[in-house]
């Protein structure tokens, strides 16, 4: 029923011959420049806004402010579309608002006629995003001190709540749960229901489009506001510089912050200011034809970069010279891709998401996420600007009917400029504003990869496994090419002599901005996690880590083949790995004999390989097998880790480890759960998963 009021209103909407548009992107965020908040980093002065959310409302006379908890981007794209919505639809004077830009303490003198959104997503265990970390740890206290002694501290503040959650793990949606109880109890007042989005089931943007608006609603009868025509009013300002060109120093390419453009760039580097890092090795480690995984070998010791085994590596990418092609093609900017640009926030609170002036193709191939799944309400924005009657009146029934969108779009996995080009017939859209691609197209996203060497025995280069994203469609002839692994795929050809790389038809501005990633250089940033080995080498330890679920177990055992080789005392270290063929996709066949040298006994691979034989066995069946003697290195207090596919083999994994411990000591299986639950808690038994 939700799903249809959705579509009446988007309908009417459409029919109205207006359009309510709505924007994704960090390009609402206020307070926080990535580029800017680089410099001051840098210079040790942190920017001297306000951290008072109440003043900066009050300053930039909005009454209604959308925080978001974001790892991804995703979070922060709901909040931006979610402001950019309450303004058009309902008049709202919205603004975004990093949750880590502002302070807390203050919230209870939040207005009565003014509302709060909050726009949470789960992390890992249950855990908050990095950039809610402090709110989270603040709301959730015993005892949050505000700035008033008001009884409740929040009664007067009203807000809104949505989570994005993913139900294969078990804290599902914790975060917004956990905020919004936490918030009622101190006496703020829920609007509608929180929303609960799945990424697990997959129906993430349909669930935030069902919730949505019947949220709109309430909020609409609890602050008295007026549903109004919606009309396009675009975020930024663009201008064409003519006595500027791509060559001018002042242009950036692609650079993704100023000490980059000027060539001083230095660290600290970070998820703001990247390291471009030379790939001092690279190398293939399938034996296959037609499937790639790479291992690659990142220098990092020209940096000030570090990391312990476990960690995650994030790596910047760059768009396919052959997405940036068509999306500068089929929006007509094809002939003015390097015209210099500048682009202006045109409210007080948006922030231009990359460094200006700038140009379209360095846009477009550097900063927006061109490939990535099309969203219905973006289809259903961009309706006016079609080029001929038909593809708007398509556009508008594939943003009204979820069932058609999903036929037409989603199941071939279409990214916008080929939606594009599918429903204009063939004609261009110039009539898009840029500013509409600028908002709803994600800020593109650096991916992580779990370090897959150890920080003991190489602490200055990071190793990486990745598998090249490269998946068949139905109704497709070409394969879907995964952004960054191809990237990475092109970087490695390069290496190998290849000037020209261009992996399966992609091209690539391979040797970056100006070329300051020549020599084989990729930007990259490290990410410190909490999936760690035991202090104690002698604890023993399980892994499970099938695919490129291997990566940071290659670390672990490498350290502690290292270890023993140091003499010291190290626990069992069982490691069960599993693929499609011996002969095709086992990785590190041969290191692992290396390792095992150094280990002995102490060290054991357990084999799982799903297409060999009759049977498809995996690392779970082989688990199974060992339940006698998994228990009883869990009973001497050994670490179990699972890394690699979270939708299925992480799920299957708690389960039969719980039945394994149900039957080893004869407990009923609820008890089993229980202790693997216990076990979480403790970080016994610990999760890298994606
Ligand atoms: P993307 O372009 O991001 O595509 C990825 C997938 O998104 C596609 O396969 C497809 O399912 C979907 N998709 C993309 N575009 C569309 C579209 N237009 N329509 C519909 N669906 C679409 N990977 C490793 O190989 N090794 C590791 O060690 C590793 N460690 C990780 C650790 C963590 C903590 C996390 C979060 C992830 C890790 N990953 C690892 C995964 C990695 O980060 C990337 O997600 C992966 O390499 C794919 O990136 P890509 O840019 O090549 O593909």
């Amino acid at each position: 029923a939700q799903l249809d009021t959705l579509d009446i209103i988007v309908l009417a909407v459409i029919l109205c011959g207006s359009v309510a548009y709505f924007t994704k992107g960090t390009y609402w965020g206020i307070a926080k420049d990535p580029y800017a908040s680089t410099y001051s980093a840098a210079n040790g002065n942190k920017a001297a806004k306000t951290r008072n959310i109440v003043e900066k409302m009050d300053e930039t006379g909005k009454n209604c402010v959308v925080f978001y908890g974001s790892q991804t981007g995703t979070a922060e794209d709901y909040a931006s579309r979610l402001a950019k919505e309450g303004k058009s639809r309902f008049g709202l004077e919205t603004m975004v608002a990093d949750l880590e830009d502002y302070e807390y303490e203050n919230l209870d003198t939040f207005p009565e006629d003014k509302v709060a959104v909050f726009v949470l997503a789960t992390y890992g265990e249950g855990e908050p995003t990095d950039n809610a970390v402090d709110f989270y740890e603040f709301i959730t206290g015993d005892e949050p001190t505000f700035s008033e002694s008001s009884e409740p501290p929040l009664g007067n503040l009203k807000f809104v709540a949505f989570g994005l959650g993913n139900n294969t793990y078990e804290h599902y949606n914790s975060m917004v749960r956990n905020v919004s109880k936490a918030l009622e109890k101190l006496g703020a007042v829920k609007i509608g229901a929180a929303g609960e989005g799945d990424d697990g089931a997959g129906t993430m943007e349909e669930d935030f489009l069902a919730w949505k608006d019947p949220m709109w609603t309430a909020l609409a009868e609890k602050m008295g506001l007026e549903e109004r025509e919606a009309v396009y009013e675009p975020v930024f300002g663009i201008t064409e510089k003519e006595e500027l060109t791509k060559d001018s120093p002042e242009v950036y390419l692609g650079e993704p912050n100023k000490m980059h453009l000027e060539g001083t760039s230095k660290g600290p580097y970070n998820a703001h200011n990247p390291y471009i890092a030379p790939i001092a090795e690279s190398r293939e480690i399938f034996t296959v034809k037609d499937r790639n995984c790479l291992h690659l070998e990142i220098d990092i010791s020209g940096s000030n970069l570090s990391y312990q085994t476990g960690d995650h590596i994030a790596v910047w990418p760059t768009n396919a010279g052959k997405e940036v092609d068509r999306f500068l093609a089929v929006t007509g900017l094809l002939p003015k891709r390097d015209a210099v640009i500048s682009v202006k926030a045109l409210d007080p609170t948006a922030k231009v998401p990359f460094p200006a002036p700038t140009t379209y193709d360095a846009i477009v191939r550097y900063h927006m996420e061109i490939c990535a799944p099309v969203s219905r309400q973006f289809v259903a924005t961009l309706a006016p600007f079609a080029p001929t009657e038909d593809a708007k009146a398509e556009m508008a029934k594939l943003g009204s009917d979820k069932d058609y969108f999903h036929e037409k779009i989603s199941n071939k996995y279409l990214n916008i400029a080929q939606t594009l080009e599918v429903i204009g017939g063939g004609e261009q859209w110039p009539a898009i504003p840029f500013s509409a691609f600028i908002e709803g197209l994600t800020k593109i996203q650096p991916r992580y990869y779990s370090i897959s060497s150890s920080s003991l025995v190489q602490k200055h280069k990071i190793s990486i496994t990745a598998v090249v994203e490269s998946v068949q469609i139905a109704g497709r002839t070409d394969a879907l090419k995964g952004v960054t692994t191809n990237y990475l795929l092109a970087l490695k050809q390069k290496q190998h002599g290849d000037p020209n790389p261009d992996p399966h038809g992609l091209t690539y501005d391979i040797t970056g901005p100006r070329n300051k990633y020549d020599g084989v250089h990729v930007p990259v940033h490290v990410r410190h996690s909490n999936f760690k080995l035991p202090s104690d080498p002698s604890k023993p330890i399980i892994m499970i880590g099938p695919g490129t679920g291997v990566a940071p177990f290659r670390g672990f055992v490498q350290e502690r083949a290292q270890q023993a080789k140091n003499g010291e005392d190290v626990g069992r270290t069982l490691l069960f790995f599993g693929c499609r063929k011996q002969s095709e996709d086992f990785l590190y066949s041969e290191e692992w004999k290396e390792y095992k040298e150094a280990l002995g006994d102490k060290f054991e691979l357990i084999t799982a390989f799903s297409r060999e034989g009759s049977k498809k066995v995996y690392v779970q069946h082989r688990l199974e097998e060992y339940a006698k003697e998994v228990n009883e290195l869990l009973l001497q207090k050994a670490y179990f880790y699972v890394c690699g596919d979270a939708a299925n083999m992480a799920r299957e994994v708690n389960i039969v480890l719980a039945k394994i411990i149900a039957k080893q000591r004869g407990v009923p299986e609820a008890k089993g759960e229980e202790v693997v639950k216990a076990m979480r808690s403790s970080s016994q038994y610990q999760e890298d998963v994606w």
